[in-house]
C-alpha cells in the first residue's frame, strides 16, 4: 500500500503516472490507513475472483487516487486497465452511512438506536466533493451501537464492491476499447459500422451494462454470505432472512445512485446525455435484481418490486434527515414511467445492435 514511509512498488507508480492530472495515487496517513488497506484487499479480491471466474487474466491495476470528487474511474493504457476510486469516495461515502446510523430514525429496526443521538444536517449529502462534508464536522461522527456501526461498514462496502464491478464491467465487456476504437479514433472504416451520431445512447448502454454486472455480483456475494453466514459476524442479527438481507443490499445500491446519480432528471433530451438518467438506472436495476431473485428463488416474485421501493424510499428518507435536501417520494413513479421504460427500450436495442462489435472489442 502506498504509505508515506514505504517508497511506490513499481504498480504504484505506474498508477500514479496514469491518474497524475487527478493528483495520482492517494498516499495513506496513520488514519486512515487501516480502511485503505481494506478497501485495497476488497478490491483486490473482487478483481482476482472475477478473473478466476472469467478464465480471464485481465491486467488490473487497482488503487485509491487523491482526488476529493465523489467518484471512480477506470481507464485503458498500453493494453493495461487500471481502476481508481477516488478518495473523496471512500471517506465521503463511508463518513456518510457513518452519520446515517448514527441517526435514530434511519434505518430504526437495526441494531439498539437508543444509543444514537445525532441529528446534525449537513448541507447537501449529495455533494460532489468530500471537503464540503467534512467542513461540517469537527468531531468524527460514527454510530454507537456497535451493530449499527458494522452495519455501516458493510453498507459502505457494499458499495465499494458496486462501484468496482461497475468499473470492472467497463473493461471485461470492452466498453472502454469498444469507445476507443469507435469514437476517440474514428475513422472511415468504423464510422461505417457504428454511427458517431449514437455515441450517447451508447454510452448509457455501457452504463446500464456495467450496472447490470455490479449487480449481479452483488447479489452473487450476497448470496454466499447467506450460505456461510459465520461470515456476517455480528451482523448475523441484521440478516435475519432474505427479506432483510435483500432489503439492506437495495438500500445500498439506492445510495450509490443518489451518489453519482442525479434525480433531478427532466424527461426530455434522455439522448443527449453521457450517462442514463438516474430513474431509467433505477428501473434497470429493478429488473436485474427481480431476474437475480427470480432465478434463484430468494423471495416470491412479488414481493421484489415491494423491497425495492422500500429500500430506495428508505434511502430517500436518510439522505433527508442528514441533509437538507427535501425527499421525495414519486422515484418509483418516475422509475416506472412509460417514457423511462422506452428509454431503456431504446438503450437496449441500440446495445443490442452493436453487441457483436462490443465482443469483438473484449480483452482476450
Ligand atoms: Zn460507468
Amino acid at each position: 500500500m502506498a504509505h508515506w514511509d514505504v517508497p511506490l512498488t513499481t504498480e504504484e507508480s505506474e498508477f500514479n503516472q496514469v491518474f497524475a492530472k487527478y493528483g495520482g495515487i492517494y498516499i495513506t496517513g496513520t488514519n486512515t490507513k487501516q480502511l485503505i488497506e481494506t478497501c485495497l484487499e476488497i478490491g483486490v479480491s473482487v478483481i482476482t475472483s472475477l478473473n478466476q471466474q472469467t478464465h480471464r487474466d485481465i491486467p488490473v491495476i487497482f488503487n485509491v487516487i487523491k482526488d476529493t470528487t465523489i467518484s471512480a474511474k477506470s481507464t485503458l493504457i498500453n493494453g493495461k486497465f487500471f481502476i481508481g476510486v477516488n478518495i473523496g469516495a471512500i471517506l465521503g461515502i463511508f463518513s456518510l452511512f457513518y452519520r446515517m446510523l448514527s441517526h435514530p430514525e434511519i434505518l430504526p429496526h437495526y441494531g439498539n438506536v437508543k444509543a444514537e443521538q445525532y441529528d446534525e444536517k449537513i448541507y447537501d449529502a449529495k455533494t460532489g466533493d468530500l471537503r464540503t462534508i467534512m467542513d461540517y464536522s469537527e468531531e468524527p461522527i460514527f454510530p454507537r451501537c456497535d451493530i449499527r456501526r458494522a452495519l455501516a461498514e458493510t453498507l459502505f462496502f457494499s458499495f465499494l464492491r458496486m462501484t468496482i464491478l461497475h468499473e470492472y464491467a467497463h473493461i471485461s465487456k470492452g466498453h472502454l476499447a469498444f469507445k476507443e476504437k469507435y469514437f476517440m479514433f474514428k475513422n472511415a472504416e468504423t464510422v461505417k459500422l457504428v454511427n458517431p451520431n449514437d455515441e450517447n445512447i451508447i454510452l448509457q448502454g455501457f452504463e446500464i451494462d456495467a450496472d447490470a454486472f455490479a449487480i449481479y455480483g452483488l447479489f452473487s456475494h450476497l448470496t454466499h454470505l447467506l450460505e456461510n453466514k459465520g461470515k456476517l459476524g455480528e451482523l448475523t442479527i441484521c440478516y435475519t432472512n432474505n427479506q432483510n438481507a435483500i432489503f439492506l443490499t437495495c438500500f445500498a445500491i439506492s445510495c450509490s445512485f443518489r451518489i453519482f446519480g442525479n434525480f433531478d432528471w427532466d424527461i426530455d433530451n434522455l439522448s443527449e446525455k453521457k450517462n442514463p438518467p438516474a430513474h431509467v438506472r433505477l428501473y434497470a436495476a429493478l429488473v436485474f435484481i427481480n431476474n437475480y431473485i427470480k432465478e434463484k428463488s430468494m423471495v416470491p416474485e412479488n414481493e421484489v418490486r415491494e423491497i425495492f421501493f422500500h429500500a430506495n424510499n428508505e434511502a430517500e428518507i436518510a439522505f433527508s434527515k442528514i441533509s437538507l435536501q427535501i425527499p421525495s417520494f414519486e422515484h418509483d413513479t418516475k422509475a416506472l414511467d412509460p417514457g423511462t421504460m422506452e428509454h431503456y427500450g431504446n438503450i437496449y436495442h441500440k446495445f443490442l445492435e452493436i453487441e457483436s462489435l462490443l465482443k469483438k472489442t473484449e480483452p482476450y
